[in-house]
């Protein structure tokens, strides 16, 4: 999917016209390195590109207003290699519109003891100039991430690529667009929100239309394209006896692939990122689709089922974050628990829309009867999804704010066949134990529906959501239920009191 090379992070260096040509040559030289360093590690997904020195109140504020302007630019990086008095940096600051993370490091990584002299310590002084600068950052309340160390340690690296994949997440959101195939699922509570505060607060917007027009598209596709892509599927997956040419439920194959073709080229056609629909609003559909999403949401589209419109954002947020990381990220549903105590796990599923890019092997595509929706038996490719540390993502809308949720958890490989199951399954333990972490998820009001991630920690969303400006909470192996429960309740009351 997305190349994140194709995005820019500025690197600007603070400093001031005190220290004289100099010194200010230097230190440009010096930050010049550091951004070549980073733009060339393995890590780093995206560009990191070098911006002269910005030494006054006016270097500051053009230089940032350029970068807000930039539509390859998705953050800022700042540095002061020397001191750089903060109020010049309020104006620009004030205009600041993209991620901003502020690197604490120092060129020089060890004091030269036996050559020291005020030389030096006029040239690396970002041990005094950051402070400065973080003070202003704080008073301003302006939301980053600070990443402190010297700057070829390996862990700064990690940490400006996972701040770098969140901000590219939410550059991708900025304008994004999403389409509701009718409305929420009647009576149901989580999946609803304020799609308008979203919109202001995301930068996405979601908006309906009607099944039927859908339908229409669906309509348009031709025997032959419909060919091509069964011809497709037939390399791709194993076919069940009833979905290969002369079978049985051949047909219900071919209706599917036409739902595939009709919804890519509706989705192409409006420039959606994601899309949701309903079981209970399928007038003119011969069935629910089921392989269509699966394939859809491989190729990087967002879903969810049921008019549940944030996890699609959530899920193609993800997927942005994870680009080019092996593993999958994937919209889940925690569906049935085994509580036996010495093995407890939760099975995840959905009725059919599990992403294909989980499969650990060639899927099966099957053919079965859906109790729910009232159409034809629809396809679906079913599998399983590897083992290996995974975590679970929620977004929801407590009215005043938005919070996001994360839970890591322990993928097991799935050990037992489940012949009666015909769906794409995922078996996981959640941390820090199975009953904290479902008592706690439950406190914090978050959804059935989720985004799996099998290669996003918990930092890049706790990055995402700084961000976003919006509440995250986390659930693992440190999570204690007493003090859990009293983060919620201080945060209830941060909240109400930045209203
Ligand atoms: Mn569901």
């Amino acid at each position: 999917m997305l190349n994140l090379k194709t995005f820019d992070v500025w690197f600007i260096t603070g400093s001031q016209d005190l220290y004289g040509p100099e010194t200010l040559a230097q230190a440009a030289d010096h930050a010049k390195k550091i951004a070549e360093y980073l733009n060339n590690h393995h890590r780093i997904p995206v560009n990191i590109v070098y911006k002269p020195l910005v030494k006054n109140t006016e270097e500051i504020y053009n230089t940032i207003a350029e970068a807000n302007k930039n539509s390859n630019c998705i953050g800022i990086i700042t540095w002061m290699h020397t001191f750089s008095p903060a109020k010049m940096w309020i104006r620009g600051l004030n205009a600041l519109k993209k991620p901003l993370l502020h690197l604490h490091t120092q060129f020089n990584r060890d004091i030269p003891w036996d050559q020291i002299d005020m030389d030096f310590m006029n040239l690396n002084q970002s041990a005094h100039g950051d402070r400065e600068f973080g003070f202003i950052v704080s008073r301003m309340r302006i939301n980053r991430k600070v990443v402190t160390g010297f700057w070829q340690d390996e862990e700064v690296a990690d940490k400006i690529n996972i701040w770098a994949r969140a901000a590219a997440a939410w550059h991708d959101w900025q304008g994004a667009k999403f389409v509701r195939f009718g409305d929420n699922m009647r009576y149901v509570a989580v999946t609803d929100g304020d799609k308008v505060e979203a919109e202001i607060k995301f930068g996405f917007s979601v908006n309906t239309y009607a099944i039927g027009d859908l339908v229409a598209e669906i309509d348009k596709v031709s025997d032959e394209e419909i060919t091509a892509l069964v011809k497709e599927y037939e390399t791709e997956y194993i076919l069940a006896e009833n979905a290969q040419e002369g079978g049985a439920q051949r047909q219900h194959v071919l209706d599917a692939a036409k739902i595939e073709i009709g919804l890519k080229n509706f989705l192409e056609a409006g420039g959606y990122k994601g899309f949701t629909d309903s079981f209970e609003d399928l007038h003119g559909m011969v069935q629910l689709p089921g392989i269509a999403v699966q394939r859809l949401m491989q190729q990087g589209y967002g879903f969810a089922g049921e008019g549940d419109w944030k996890t699609p954002a959530l899920v193609r947020a993800c997927k942005v974050m994870a680009a080019g990381l092996p593993g999958a990220n994937a919209f889940m549903e925690d569906y049935t628990y085994h509580f036996d105590p010495d093995n407890s796990m939760v099975l995840g599923s959905h009725m059919l829309e599990v992403d294909a890019s989980l499969a650990k092997d060639k899927p099966r595509l099957e053919v079965h009867p859906l109790g729910i929706g009232g159409k034809a038996d629809p396809a679906r490719l079913v599998f399983n999804a590897a083992g290996g540390s995974a975590l679970n993502a929620s977004l929801v809308d407590m009215g005043n704010r938005f919070r996001l949720i994360a839970n890591t958890v322990e993928g097991v490989d799935v050990q037992n066949e489940l012949p009666k199951l015909p769906v794409a399954r995922v078996l996981w333990k959640p941390l820090p134990d199975m009953k904290t972490a479902c008592t706690a998820w439950i406190y914090a009001g978050g959804a059935h529906h989720t985004v799996y991630s099998q290669n996003l920690s918990s930092e890049y969303l706790e990055d995402f959501a700084r961000i976003a400006g919006i509440e995250f909470v986390k659930i693992d192996e440190t999570t204690k239920l007493d003090q859990f429960e009293n983060q919620l309740k201080w945060s209830e009351v941060f909240y109400q009191i930045q209203q």
